[in-house]
């Protein structure tokens, strides 16, 4: 499960101005049992990738997406 805000969204869309060159993604996960369960993945862009079953979802700068362990709702925000 995860919400992705359609509106409101603090603009975080422009490309960013620093020479980012490395494609690193970094790992977004809920802690709440001894192995981190995946939320999501995201680059210093704000682009953020979710896998949910087989699809795949794109956000940018913002979402929002619950732990399918512990249903926690999580916020992330990259700025
Ligand atoms: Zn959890």
């Amino acid at each position: 499960m995860i919400g992705v805000p359609g509106n409101g969204v603090a603009g975080m869309s422009e490309a960013m101005p620093e020479p980012i060159s490395d494609q690193a993604n970094i790992r977004w996960a809920c802690h709440c049992s001894a192995s981190p369960i995946l939320l999501a993945v995201y680059d210093r862009s704000g682009r953020i990738e979710v896998k949910v079953g087989d699809r795949y979802y794109i956000a940018h700068g913002h979402i929002q997406a619950a732990c399918p362990r512990c249903g926690t709702w999580h916020t992330l925000e990259i700025r």
